[in-house]
């Protein structure tokens, strides 16, 4: 264990693409925070796998779209582990509904949780980060943001506001030495996922040209790229993984 590693925030860290992010930042040599929803559990595990790896771990039980707690989980964290050099936003959920019989709550929650969700994190970062002059933002959007989805105007709303939302903040805060982008997984292997209707799902893996579901450690390959100096001059990007969905 050192004192001077770099922190990672991670929201939505306690499962899928969020908790393989946690793990492979950590291997990277970052200590690392996350926020998880309910599953408190799964976050303990988790936080012992993070010490298991040489890290530090900090976790705080945050609702994304309370940007109160968001603030409080970001000023102890730095407090437990320092500042923050890497964000990356996975808190997400579907409420999957056809529009005419989609409840303000189908939207509103969706809106809230993933759009919201991000602005509140990215916003309780990114003053520290331009104070220091460096940071590096990872916002997971969806092939469903770039292209859209029946079923999933909520979803997919909120995955393009993402796009929109990095790419300005890229342009406003890239003089700061701060990176922000985007990275839009296609269908990846997590209990989101599992929750799809069988057939739904083997509709959709029909359209993937590798003709299978993507794991959540190949999408934190990902962000792990854009979280370092390897991606040193990449800002404003939207990377698909997708096995070829949008072919
Ligand atoms: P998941 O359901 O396995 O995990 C979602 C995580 O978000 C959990 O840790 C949960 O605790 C957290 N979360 C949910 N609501 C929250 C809230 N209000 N506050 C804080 N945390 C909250 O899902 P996943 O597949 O790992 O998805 C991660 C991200 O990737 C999401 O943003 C999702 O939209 C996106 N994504 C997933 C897929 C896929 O196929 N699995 C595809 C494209 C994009």
């Amino acid at each position: 264990m050192t004192e001077n590693r770099p922190v990672a925030l991670v929201s939505g860290g306690s499962r899928g693409i969020g908790r393989a992010a946690v793990l492979k930042l950590a291997a990277d040599g970052y200590d690392v925070s996350f926020c998880y929803h309910s599953a408190e559990d799964a976050a303990e595990v988790l936080a012992k796998e993070v010490e298991a790896a040489g890290a530090r771990a900090y976790y705080e039980r945050v609702d994304v779209s309370d940007a109160a707690a968001v603030r409080g989980w970001v000023a102890a964290t730095e407090k437990e582990l320092g500042p923050v050099e890497v964000a990356v936003t996975s808190a997400g959920i579907t409420r999957d509904k056809g529009l005419v019989v989609m409840s303000d709550e189908d939207w509103s929650s969706v809106l809230s949780t993933n759009l919201d969700g991000v602005f509140h994190v990215c916003r309780a970062v990114a003053f520290s980060m331009m104070k220091r002059r460096t940071g590096s933002i990872v916002n997971i959007s969806s092939v469903a943001g770039v292209y859209g989805n029946a079923g999933q105007t909520n979803y997919s709303a909120s995955k393009a506001g993402i796009i929109g939302f990095s790419r300005s903040l890229a342009k406003e805060v890239g003089r700061y030495g701060i990176r922000v982008n985007a990275v839009a997984p296609g269908f990846i292997d997590t209990d989101m996922v599992a929750a799809v209707h069988d057939k739904a799902r083997d509709a959709a893996l029909k359209q993937v040209a590798l003709g299978r579901m993507g794991t959540p450690e190949e999408v934190a390959e990902l962000i792990s790229y854009l979280a370092g100096e390897r991606s040193a001059y990449i800002t404003g990007a939207v990377l698909q993984i997708d096995g070829g969905i949008s072919l």
